[in-house]
């Protein structure tokens, strides 16, 4: 497969833009190869540089839950563009897309539009800290919330109540009020709110998490962290910027059933375009300025192009109630045929449209067993999709995402190569 016009471009990048790219990941780096830059897409395939088509498993990380480029989605930007790019003041379409969320996703009777997931969990945070008058938040080992300074924690193994930033240029101090639990592990959560009576503002966790590889929670996991913070006046905040309309048009509370008192969103609420939301019970999000004394304001936040999309994307999904059964099906059938071809050599997790294949012969439920896998075999098995015209993501700790634009051609082909790739590899 040519990729020289993908290199020469990548060369070129490397002079003005640091590694390259504009998001650490997209760089290749994680599986040695060069990356494609990519000029179109429709449907379910991407096309680069040098006119290679490849099957997208990535979707741009998340957004793309009808394919790329639907042509509903399309027209009413292009419409939405005729009449102006951004005005800085409140719109309509703003006004639809809070209703329209809050229809979705009952929990968020209210929430503020901003520009990025980064944004809104950076936001959702002060608003607990402002709600609950308490500093301490708790996150878990693996879960990702964007590159705010007090996110970028993991904590080191072994010592997990020491927050230490995972970031050059993050202070120290900015970070020693983030708690670091271990997802699946309700001991963790316990202990910190043990030793941390009456601080710690709130929990945020990724209901299902897709950052370390997808993890899904285990039985009771997400009802525990429900219960526990509702027992200490802490609040549960639900990071939905995956989970939100893709689990399911509710997400992933609406999938489990549970309830949490903030919710962040961030991909498809903007169908393509960039949008991030928090929201939550009406006496939390009346913090927020002008209402109340939480400070968060965005010069581009509700932008009217990009609420365009948001609705029109949201509108498809809630139209087309089948949808969500369709997408898990095409996912399992993906999930089956790995499982089938990597032979008790690896482990495949999946929910929904969202799945992982990890190298390893343990179960991956948390961060300390999803870093097990071998990730030599993990750029192995890419390196082969690749270069056969399917493209998944390139790093072992991240998700695969199936689109409603996923042909059953398309899914058949990509099980016959994953079963080749899979069987290429010496486990
Ligand atoms: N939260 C979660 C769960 C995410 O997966 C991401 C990004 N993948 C973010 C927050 C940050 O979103 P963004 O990249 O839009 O800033």
């Amino acid at each position: 497969m040519k990729d020289t016009r993908s290199k020469e471009l990548y060369e070129r990048a490397k002079v003005h833009i640091p590694g390259g790219v504009n998001s650490p990941v997209r760089a290749f780096r994680a599986v040695n190869r060069t990356p494609r830059f990519m000029e179109s897409a429709k449907g379910d395939r991407i096309i680069d540089a040098d006119g290679n088509e490849y099957i997208d498993y990535v979707c741009s990380w998340g957004p793309g839950i009808l394919g790329h480029a639907h042509p509903q989605v399309i027209k009413k930007v292009m419409d939405s563009c005729e009449n102006g790019l951004t005005f800085g003041a409140p719109t309509e379409k703003e006004v639809i897309l809070a209703e329209l969320i809050s229809e979705l996703i009952p929990s968020m009777e209210v929430s503020r539009l901003v520009s990025s997931g980064t944004e809104a969990v950076m936001s959702a945070i002060r608003a607990a800290r402002g709600f609950t008058g308490r500093d301490k938040i708790v996150k878990f080992r693996g879960c990702y919330h964007g590159h705010s300074d007090s996110l970028l924690v993991k904590a080191g193994s072994g010592a997990l109540t020491t927050s230490v930033p995972d970031s050059a240029g993050v202070p120290k101090d900015d970070t020693k009020n983030t708690l670091v639990a271990e997802y699946n592990d309700k001991d963790s959560v316990q202990k910190l709110f043990d030793e941390n009576k009456d601080q710690i503002a709130a929990v945020i966790v990724e209901p299902v998490a897709a950052n370390m590889g997808l993890v899904l929670p285990e039985e009771g996991f997400l009802e525990f962290l429900r219960e526990i913070t509702k027992d200490h006046g802490s609040l549960l905040i639900f990071d939905e910027v995956i989970t939100g309309f893709r689990l399911s048009l509710g997400g992933a509370q609406q999938y489990y059933n549970i309830k949490p008192d903030i919710t962040t969103l961030g991909k498809i609420v903007g169908g393509g375009m960039p949008i991030g939301a928090y929201g939550g019970r009406r006496e939390i999000m009346q913090m927020i300025s002008p209402d109340g004394p939480v400070y968060q304001a965005g010069t581009l936040s509700g932008n009217p192009v990009a609420t365009t999309a948001g609705i029109e994307t949201l509108n498809i999904l809630k139209n087309d109630p089948q949808i969500y059964e369709r997408l898990e099906q095409k996912t399992r059938k993906l999930a089956d045929a790995a499982r089938e071809a990597g032979k008790g050599h690896i482990c495949v997790n999946q929910i929904g449209s969202l799945m992982s294949v990890f190298f390893t012969d343990q179960k991956v439920r948390d961060f300390e067993s999803a870093v097990t896998s071998n990730t030599e075999q993990y750029a192995d098995y890419f390196g082969y999709l690749l270069d056969r015209g399917i493209y998944i993501a390139p790093s072992q700790f991240e998700t695969m995402f199936i689109s409603n634009a996923h042909t059953e051609e398309d899914i058949e082909k990509t099980c016959k190569l994953a079963g080749e790739a899979l069987c290429s590899l010496d486990f």
